[in-house]
């Protein structure tokens, strides 16, 4: 008879691949099995009565850099869900990019309660292009770059972009762009800032989605000639909607993101709320979010990842001074399910696909992350469907100073979050501790993007 250290019991589980009465074993860290009555004898068993049971939610997209370090950031991915957080690590002119991604390494290794891997964030590629390969070497292989933000002196010209493209793809890496056309941008903020022209009111504005789409056309282009996988983070307009389309019925490796502010905020956030709303890509229109939404469901944006950027903004800062960014980790499985799955937008295996098994299947890490089949990670999220509460900062473990879903009802939540077969949040309470968070290493670009469409018979109702 085999053994398992926990059992699993009573739950819907819920895969990429479709959901259905199963227990899930576990044995020494990892998935031993799963299907409908298991008979194995177990030192713990856990009946979770009819609770969906999806893989550990994967966040792809985290800032660890402002006022949530690689631990708080993991604290409050954790509370939401996830299991594994991907940083990215900012690597400032003057710095070699091995060394800064080595520190982050084993910073994380001491302060993550979640497992974690790293992408480099190359604000100087002219200098960091040629350290790629060292880089690829220490386990880190996406690396983003920033087509916008000419002003804060992060902006990659195109001779850069090509360059790096170049480098990258000889490398096998996968290109993150951040594309947003910068000096378009800065010529037409400076233009409103002239006319006088409320800086809040006219954000959007200032960054129309047609010059997203510009910008990814134009990394899609480099990254074609060069032969590179790409990434497109934050796509956040129906414009970048329709251009990742058209860019993957070519054939091209590009993936493509969404974040939940932009899939459930609109501009009013921005009126409402002022700086603290102030992301890049901004906050759109009505439209923009159901286009994002459809293109999520049918399998034109291929995940769900939050860019918590949290900062210590408020209302009453200067609109134009502010920083970009707000937290967004521990909201988003919960803004997804809402949203998506308990609106009729996204079916629940297709939710468990954009929140686990693409980001895993994107930067390498599947099936250890991303999904529960035998031998996988013991990473699960017990989802109580039917809870609802309401979201608050007082609740929240961000240090940053608001939550811009204050107030906002929503269904769902996670009762029992478990890495590697151990409880890390259990009713609202941490329970794992520091120094559990193993580094990944990835192996990101190499999937096509046919394998992350949704699964056959999870078209959405509406
Ligand atoms: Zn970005």
């Amino acid at each position: 008879v085999r053994r398992a250290d926990r059992l699993i019991k009573g739950g819907t589980v819920v895969t990429a691949s479709g959901l259905g009465p199963a227990d899930v074993a576990v044995a020494e860290g990892r998935v031993l099995a799963v299907g409908e009555g298991l008979s194995l004898r177990a030192k713990e068993v856990l009946d979770v009565g009819g609770a969906y049971v999806f893989p550990g939610f994967i966040d792809a997209h985290i800032h660890p850099v402002y006022v949530d370090d690689m631990g708080v950031s993991s604290i409050c991915a954790a509370h939401g869900g996830v299991t594994t957080v991907m940083h990215f690590v900012p690597v400032e002119p003057g710095e070699s990019l091995p060394h800064v991604l080595a520190s982050f390494r084993e910073n994380g290794t001491q302060a993550s309660v979640l497992d974690f891997a790293l992408h480099g964030a190359l604000f100087d590629p002219a200098s960091q292009a040629q350290e790629i390969a060292d880089a690829m070497a220490l386990g880190v292989t996406s690396f983003k770059l920033f087509l916008s933000y000419a002003k804060l002196n992060r902006m990659t010209d195109d001779y850069q972009l090509m360059r790096t493209l170049d480098i990258l793809g000889k490398a096998g890496g996968l290109a993150m762009v951040h594309a947003e056309n910068g000096l378009a941008m800065e010529y037409l903020e400076a233009k409103f800032r002239d006319e006088g022209r409320d800086p809040a009111g006219t954000f959007e504005a200032t960054r129309p989605g047609i010059l997203e789409a510009e910008a990814m056309n134009r990394a899609a282009a480099m990254a074609q000639v060069a032969g590179c996988s790409l990434y497109l983070p934050h796509v956040s307009s129906h414009e970048g909607a329709t251009a990742v389309r058209r860019l993957r019925r070519t054939g091209q490796r590009v993936y493509a993101e969404v974040c939940p502010h932009h899939l459930t905020l609109t501009q009013q956030a921005v009126l409402d709320l002022g700086a603290p709303a102030k992301i890049g890509p901004p906050l759109r229109d009505d439209e923009d979010r159901a286009v994002l939404w459809r293109a999520l469901a049918a399998g034109v944006l291929d995940a769900v990842a939050s860019d918590h950027a949290p900062k210590a903004k408020s209302p009453g800062d200067d609109f134009s001074e502010a920083a970009y960014g707000a937290p967004q980790t521990e909201t988003m499985p919960v803004l997804t399910y809402d949203g998506g799955v308990a609106a009729g937008r996204l079916t629940l295996p297709r939710m468990a696909q954009v929140l686990g098994e693409n980001p895993a299947r994107i930067f390498g890490i599947y099936p250890q992350k991303g999904t529960l089949q035998a031998g996988s990670d013991a990473d699960l999220v017990v989802w109580d469907p039917a809870a609802r509460w309401t979201i608050t900062h007082a609740t929240q473990h961000s240090n940053a100073p608001y939550t811009l879903y204050e107030g906002r009802r929503v269904l769902g939540q996670p009762v029992l979050v478990m890495q590697r077969g151990e409880p890390v949040v259990q009713g609202g309470e941490l329970v794992g501790g520091t120094g559990r968070g193993r580094f990944l290493p990835t192996k990101a670009g190499n999937v096509e993007p046919a394998e992350l469409q949704p699964k056959g018979g999870t078209w959405p109702r509406k």
